[in-house]
């Protein structure tokens, strides 16, 4: 069924995995509100933490803040710490608040962070009795994005899980659509299932609350993005059942991933192959085109989002490069499996994190292309090395084929600019 050809030397599947933990430079979880709020545009996240926690967002937003974004952060005073104040009450109070101001809100979450961890305040009973205060016009719902728990796209998963238990049930043999993709590139993934003739399908996170997402023992579920573990577990104890396949990024993982989800619905190789035969020669012109500065390039990826392992395959297989290390922060091998299976043998792939370690790695090795946190890019920059940031991955229309040629290009930029720089300096 599947025309990739096969892996060079089998594939990293059965690799040896360096597992390391110590010091680690990485966001913690409620980044994730950043892209979600965005993507559900009748949910507010409201973040119960502390000052730290409220200034991770505003600079993690960015310009964001100032456009009334849906959400923020419920400071924890000293009296809430040293427990003189009834924390609860005082979350009743603010949410009443906040409800009563913005009434286009339909569902909360009450994201945990760090603090709120420590102190043990059980947002999860709060989300309980929020609901009950406020439905049916509002769903309450709680998560955890801390710093302790859960590494910066772990954010999402840690949302989208939240919501499996409330969704209504459904016995239809329905395609599940998982992981928060921008607008335009979701209406791409519909269109092109669409005429494949699959069009029985729903979304999570769906745009709004009232574009009911069910599941059921005949739901089939296909993730877009590679971070979604809990959110996997979560629907498999609804009895759902997975379709495994590479993340659909360049042409090949677009195409691997549509026919996975192709052959799970019987569409014919014809019809398959007639949809998608113009996108894909558009992809492959277009990465070849912003491929030509990667060719023959080595690139070394820090872990941060869990987009590694397939962005590797993608960067090896249709970009020419060469991948020295492919950290992640974690590896789950029903998600990142059929990604691993196509990476070609030879990187080190690495899970978890300490810090000094990695970079003691990185020097040695000296790749082309560093891909890390904007916490180590401009030191490894001064040192010499080119670097691409990660978040940038995360925030930028990447997946299917129209994005192909652009995902190329956030890695041959800084390469393209760094001989550029070097050509004006010698002159
Ligand atoms: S949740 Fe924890 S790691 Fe994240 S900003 Fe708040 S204190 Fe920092």
């Amino acid at each position: 069924m599947n025309d990739l050809t096969p892996t060079p030397g089998g594939g990293c599947r059965s690799a040896p995995v360096l597992k390391q933990r110590g010091q680690r430079e990485v966001f913690c979880g409620l980044t994730g509100i950043i892209w979600l709020h965005r993507k559900m545009q009748d949910a507010f996240f409201l973040v119960v933490g502390s000052r730290t926690c409220a200034h991770l967002l505003q600079s993690a937003a960015g310009v964001m803040i100032f456009a009334e974004p849906r959400f923020g952060t419920a400071i924890l005073e000293e009296q809430d710490l040293a427990g003189m104040k009834d924390a609860h009450t005082e979350l009743d109070r603010e949410v009443a608040r906040l409800l009563d101001r913005r009434p286009d809100i339909r569902q909360l979450f009450l994201v945990g962070s760090c603090p709120s961890e420590v102190i043990k305040i059980d947002l999860a009973r709060a989300a309980e009795r929020l609901t009950q205060v406020h439905a049916p016009h509002v769903r309450v719902l709680n998560y955890s994005g801390s710093g302790i728990e859960t590494t910066f796209t772990e954010g999402e998963d840690a949302c989208l899980a939240s919501m499996v238990p409330v969704l209504k049930d459904t016995p239809a043999r329905e395609l599940l659509l998982v992981g928060a993709l921008p607008d335009v590139v979701e209406d791409q993934m519909l269109s092109l299932l669409g005429q494949m003739g699959i069009d029985n399908i729903r979304l999570l996170p769906a745009r709004r609350i009232d574009e009911t997402t069910a599941v059921g023992a005949n739901t089939v579920f296909a993730l877009t993005q590679p971070f979604l573990g809990e959110t996997h577990a979560a629907l498999m104890r609804r009895g759902a059942r997975h379709i495994p396949a590479p993340m659909p990024f360049g042409e090949e993982g677009t195409t691997a991933w549509l026919r996975a989800v192709a052959a799970e619905f019987g569409v014919d190789d014809a019809t398959f192959d007639a949809v998608t035969a113009a996108p894909r020669a558009r992809a492959r012109k277009a990465i070849a085109q912003a491929a030509e500065h990667l060719n023959g390039k080595s690139i070394f990826f820090f872990p941060d989002s869990q987009l590694e392992i397939p962005l590797a395959r993608f960067l090896t297989r249709e970009c020419g490069m060469t991948a020295v290390e492919v950290g992640s922060p974690y590896i789950h091998d029903a998600i990142h499996g059929p990604d691993l299976d196509l990476l070609p043998a030879g990187p080190q792939i690495s899970e978890g994190q300490d810090v000094d370690l990695q970079l003691d790695r990185v020097r040695a090795a000296r790749p082309d292309l560093t891909v890390c946190g904007l916490g180590l890019a401009n030191p490894l920059e001064a040192e010499g090395l080119t670097t691409k940031w990660a978040i940038e991955l995360v925030f930028t229309p990447v997946h299917f084929y129209e994005q192909a040629g652009d995902l190329a290009g956030l890695f041959s930029r800084p390469i393209r600019r760094k001989s550029v720089l070097r050509v004006e300096a010698a002159e």
